[in-house]
């Protein structure tokens, strides 16, 4: 195997591993891949096996049209979805898929979080936007994730959680938890009178 495809899977473990740590996921939800540069290869996390049991080895690489080139185990039944992101915004180079709690009690509201800090809008380019409910690895949820996640960095995905991304595998973990801290900001505001809208991001 190439040595690039090795270290894609090791960082894919390393990072599924990192989600788990901070509590972004439980159990075996959840998912997170990589693309390799210049190539048509994704690797993803397995379906159905525990963070903390998985070894670099049991990754699964794919290419573009979902075919497997190396593993034993089936992909994340959100594989469409990874592939429809990569597919519709060729500069992302990782995905995670998590079940935080804050941003995903924000979306079982039914509400999107508007752009309220300047770290949101830096990182995420904006609101963070909820796809409509469809199911787990169906089509019409990996459509509706590119539908919300427009040109931004996140969405929130209807009564089940978040979609993160970046040019790389590291960045799209490192905007999954400014999802995070941005949907408990916006959650606690409401405490004191709901929040305000930051300023240079206002359309009217
Ligand atoms: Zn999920």
């Amino acid at each position: 195997m190439k040595p690039l495809i090795m270290e894609a899977m090791k960082e894919v473990l390393d990072t599924a591993q990192e989600m788990a740590r901070q509590g972004l996921v439980a159990g075996t939800s959840g998912n997170c891949s990589a693309r390799l540069p210049d190539t048509d290869l994704v690797v993803i996390t397995p379906t159905s096996l525990e963070y903390g049991l998985m070894l670099s080895e049991d990754m699964c690489v794919l290419n573009m049209d979902g075919e497997t080139v190396e593993g034993r185990y089936s992909p994340s039944i959100e594989l469409n979805m990874h592939l429809a992101v990569y597919n519709s915004r060729p500069e992302v180079g990782g995905i995670v898929h998590t079940h935080q709690s804050m941003a995903t009690a924000v979306a079982v509201a039914g509400k999107d979080i508007p752009p309220i800090l300047e770290e949101q809008v830096f990182s995420l380019y904006g609101a963070i936007e909820l796809a409509e409910y469809a199911p787990p690895g169906s089509p019409e949820l990996a459509d509706n994730t590119v539908a919300a996640l427009g040109n931004r960095n996140a969405c929130l995905l209807a009564h089940h959680g978040v979609v993160a991304i970046g040019k790389r595998l590291r960045d799209a973990l490192l905007n999954a938890e400014i999802v995070e801290r941005t949907a408990t900001v916006y959650l606690m505001s409401h405490l004191i009178g709901g929040p305000r809208i930051l300023p240079f991001m206002e359309t009217d």
